[in-house]
Formats: C-alpha cells, sequence, structure tokens
C-alpha cells in the first residue's frame, strides 16, 4: 500500500497545465487567469456622486445653516450643462458626474428644499418664475461623497494577477474596466467511463444480477460541479474491445478519461488488461478506505504530425460507488483542478467537533466516513454519521456532506476535534 499522499504527488508530478484561451468575461466564472490584467483606464472614469443629494461648493457652506439656489438637476448618465456658481447648488443623483465648480456633495436627507418667491398654492417645480432653494444645516468637508477619479483603480494598475480565479468578483472588475474577453487556462474536457457487465441504464427494467449504473452519473456531475466540462462516453461490457475502443475515444477528444470499475483482482477486470496495453500505467493500493485499489497513467494520442500528440492522463477509479466518488475526490480532481491552472489543487480541510464516536481499528489506512456536518446556533460545527459506511452504502453518501478523515489509529471520541473534507454545503 502507499500512502494517499505520495499517490497524489505521483499523479500531480504527471499532469500539466492546459493551454490558454481567450474566453467571454462572463463565460469565465471558475476559471484561472492566464495573464496579469493591466487596468486600461481609471475606474471611477470620471468625478462623481456616491449619494443622492445636492452638489455644492463647500466653501459656500463654510458658516452653518445656508440657504443655496438650486440650479439643476444630474441624473446617472448625464452632465451638467454649466458651471456651478458661488452660492448655487444642483441636485445630484448617485453616480452622476460632479459639475465644474462643485467639490462636495450633500446627502438628500441632510437638504431641506423650498420654494422661493413662489406664489401661494403653487404647488410641484419652478412655476411662475419661481426659484427653488436649498437649505443645509451644517458644513461639510471638501470631497465630501464624491468618489474621485481612479479612486478604485488607477490606470495601468495591475488589478488581478496571473494565477487568479476569475470569482464573480473579479468579473464584475473586468467589466467595469470596459474588458469583453480575458485570457484563461481551458476548462478541461472529462470523458467518464462506466465498465461492467452487470450494469443497465434507467430505466430499463433489470434483469438477474444486474443493477443500474450510478458511477457515471455521479461522476459526471462531480465533473461538472467541479467547473470541467463532463463528456459521457458510455457504459460499456467487460470486453477488451469494448473498453480499449471506449479509452481512444475517450483519450481522442477529452484532456482527461475517468473510468469506474475494473480495476481490482476480479477475472472481469479488462480495464488493468486494456490500459496495460494501450498505456502507461501505475497501479496503485492506495492505505485509503474506502477507494484503496486506483490506477494512473497516461494515453499517447497522435498529433497530426509525428511528436505531436500529446500524453491524455487516465483514472481508473474503483467501481464500488462511494469509492468511485472518494477515489474522484482525492486523486481526479485535484489533478483536473492542477490542469485548469489552480495554485491550491487540493481542497482545504476543516476541523470539526465529532457528535458521536467514530471508533476504527488500526490497518495501517487513512479511513474516510461519510459524515454530515452541521452548525450550531453559535456557529460551532459539528459531525455525525452519515449512516452506513460500506464502499456500497449509497443511502448514507446521498445524505453526506463530508468525509471525515481519520488517520490510522483507534479514531476519535465524540467531543474531540475531527478533520473533515467538506464536499457540500453545510446541514
Ligand atoms: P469492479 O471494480 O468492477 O469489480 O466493481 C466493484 C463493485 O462495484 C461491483 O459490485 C460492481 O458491480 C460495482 N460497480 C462497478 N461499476 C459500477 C457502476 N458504474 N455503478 C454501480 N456499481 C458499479
Ligand atoms: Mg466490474
Amino acid at each position: 500500500m502507499i500512502d494517499l499522499d505520495d499517490a497524489q504527488r505521483h499523479v500531480l508530478s504527471r499532469i500539466s497545465v492546459l493551454d490558454t484561451v481567450d474566453v467571454a468575461v462572463v463565460e469565465a466564472a471558475g476559471m484561472v487567469l492566464a495573464v496579469d490584467v493591466v487596468a486600461p483606464a481609471a475606474v471611477p472614469p470620471f468625478a462623481n456622486s456616491a449619494m443622492d443629494g445636492v452638489a455644492v461648493r463647500s466653501a459656500d457652506l463654510a458658516e452653518g445653516p445656508t440657504t443655496l439656489r438650486l440650479v439643476g438637476t444630474i441624473a446617472a448618465g448625464e452632465i451638467a450643462r454649466e458651471t456651478l456658481g458661488a452660492g448655487e447648488a444642483m441636485r445630484i443623483m448617485t453616480g452622476a458626474p460632479v459639475p465644474e465648480g462643485a467639490d462636495a456633495v450633500v446627502m438628500v436627507e441632510l437638504c431641506e428644499f423650498a420654494m422661493a418667491g413662489a406664489a401661494d398654492g403653487a404647488v410641484g417645480g419652478a412655476v411662475g418664475g419661481s426659484a427653488e432653494t436649498v437649505t443645509v444645516a451644517s458644513s461639510v468637508p471638501l470631497g465630501n461623497h464624491i468618489r474621485p477619479v481612479g479612486d478604485d483603480v488607477a490606470a495601468g494598475d495591475v488589478v488581478l494577477s496571473q494565477g487568479a480565479l476569475v470569482t464573480p468578483g473579479a468579473i464584475s472588475l473586468l467589466r467595469t474596466l470596459g474588458l469583453s474577453t480575458v485570457s484563461v487556462v481551458r476548462r478541461p474536457v472529462v470523458g467518464v467511463i462506466s465498465t461492467g457487465s452487470e450494469l443497465v441504464e434507467p430505466p430499463t427494467p433489470l434483469g438477474p444480477g444486474q443493477i443500474y449504473d450510478s458511477n457515471r452519473a455521479a461522476v459526471l456531475a462531480l465533473v461538472s460541479e467541479a467547473g470541467f466540462e463532463a463528456v459521457d462516453l458510455g457504459l460499456v461490457d467487460d470486453s477488451e474491445p469494448a473498453i480499449e475502443a471506449a479509452l481512444r475515444r475517450g483519450a481522442a477528444t477529452c484532456d482527461a478519461v475517468l473510468s469506474s470499475g475494473g480495476v481490482s483482482m476480479g477475472d472481469f477486470d479488462f480495464v488493468k488488461s486494456v490500459l496495460d496495453r494501450i498505456g502507461d500505467m501505475t497501479w496503485m493500493q492506495i492505505a485509503i478506505r474506502p477507494a484503496k485499489p486506483f490506477a494512473f497513467g497516461t494515453i499517447a494520442t497522435e498529433g497530426r504530425r509525428r511528436g505531436e500528440g500529446r500524453p491524455i492522463p487516465v483514472f481508473g477509479l474503483p467501481g464500488n460507488p462511494v469509492s468511485s466518488m472518494v477515489s474522484f475526490e482525492l486523486l481526479a480532481l485535484p489533478a483536473l483542478r492542477a490542469m485548469a491552472g489552480h495554485a491550491r489543487p487540493d481542497r482545504p480541510v476543516t476541523t470539526v467537533t465529532a457528535a458521536e464516536d467514530f471508533r476504527r481499528n488500526p490497518d495501517g489506512k487513512t479511513h474516510l466516513p461519510r459524515v454530515v456536518v452541521s452548525a450550531a446556533e453559535d456557529g460551532s460545527l459539528s459531525a455525525r454519521s452519515a449512516g452506513g459506511q460500506g464502499s456500497h452504502h449509497l443511502a448514507a453518501m446521498a445524505v453526506a456532506n463530508a468525509y471525515a478523515v481519520l488517520p490510522d489509529g483507534p479514531g476519535v471520541r465524540a467531543g474531540e476535534p475531527m478533520t473533515v473534507l467538506l464536499v457540500q454545503p453545510l446541514a
């Protein structure tokens, strides 16, 4: 048996980052920047109001309560036609350009508007030559509620570095800089194959000894959930020609291929014999439970010219349904993340309190029971078993949101701290 760390290192050492593509900014969520992003212009591009209110000359308000003459209104998207003179104010909306002459904004809540010289009964705006005024009770500092040019980003700033994740926040920044496309590492295209002559596709009725193929749908979902492009390469029988055809098709059309089943010691485990023939494989017994059997290697693909072919990574996941998902999480996902350019391929661990005993016997392996992690009212996290812990126990897998990580030894007692890999939101 080899340690999980060593297996992960072995896989990552043979993975390379995919090539770079330009994609629409709106499509780049979850991808990794291939270049530094330099701001082509300042943000904001013009001084604008941070509030709905009135634009003023701050010196006019220095002496306490002051009444100013309102000379216009500036909405977002408009510009004032005139310079603001002494004793004047303009209504201004959030985001509207600050007019020439103004150097502060007073928020609308601190303004008292009135009609000066209005005839009795006049309602609404400036009627019959009457003028509107605004009275402001106290002084405001220079620049009050004004967002200056470049307050957020100066032209030429490196705003995002190569290797950064394109988050929704990053997308907002890229758009505000006026960028429509961005250069990112390509999203891996990941093919998924199920192998096993006992497997059938729902809703076909089961014949004697048959079961439904659950791994392919689960692994396709895991691939999509990680933000990669999942390709269904189908369900194949335990026959060498069928397995070889599916693996070759995957290697020719995908950046990585994941198969499940056929990698253990059974008489019909043909994935092993096919991959040994067409790939450069390492077969491993990893010191974890579940998901001990695992295979990793590459299949060389033919380029259009000699020497052009790329080796396509192949992950031989175990067939047991829970094992295939654990193996994906611990071995395939970090590698796919590395291909997608993520600087940190592994999932961060979280420490929680064991809500019950998680006893185990020493056997040289790390155990990964499926657990439900929930938050108490005070925010503290605790984990309970999700149910049956066999590698075929999908009822527990379906409600689990984390894998506990129990190092070799006697396990953990209720109330003790425990490490988990949180793979779904808290319960
Ligand atoms: P194998 O590694 O092919 O020997 O499979 C181990 C166990 O997992 C067997 O009980 C298989 O029937 C089961 N199994 C393999 N592949 C799948 C699958 N795609 N969906 C559900 N069960 C599977
Ligand atoms: Mg099988």
